[in-house]
């Protein structure tokens, strides 16, 4: 099964796996990367062992403010 990717919060684009070598074991790697056209820059996780790992910490998101300080006050 796939992972989706979530868009990029900056300018909706679409997000894609790379997959490379690691450097010690030889085994697969799977990252989550894009060109952002709002930023002008690419973006990349880490490599990680499986894409469900590069996508879980890809589709990561900060709670809003407001929501965070419902969250914090008592
Ligand atoms: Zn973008």
């Amino acid at each position: 099964m796939t992972e989706k990717l979530k868009h990029c919060p900056f300018c909706g684009g679409v997000a894609v796996f790379d997959q490379g070598i690691a450097a010690g074991n030889g085994s697969a790697t799977f990252s989550a990367t894009h060109y952002c056209v709002t930023l002008q820059t690419r973006i990349q996780t880490r490599n990680y062992g499986s894409e469900k790992d590069a996508a879980s910490i890809w589709n990561r998101r900060m709670e809003p403010v407001s929501r965070r300080e419902e969250v914090t006050q008592p």
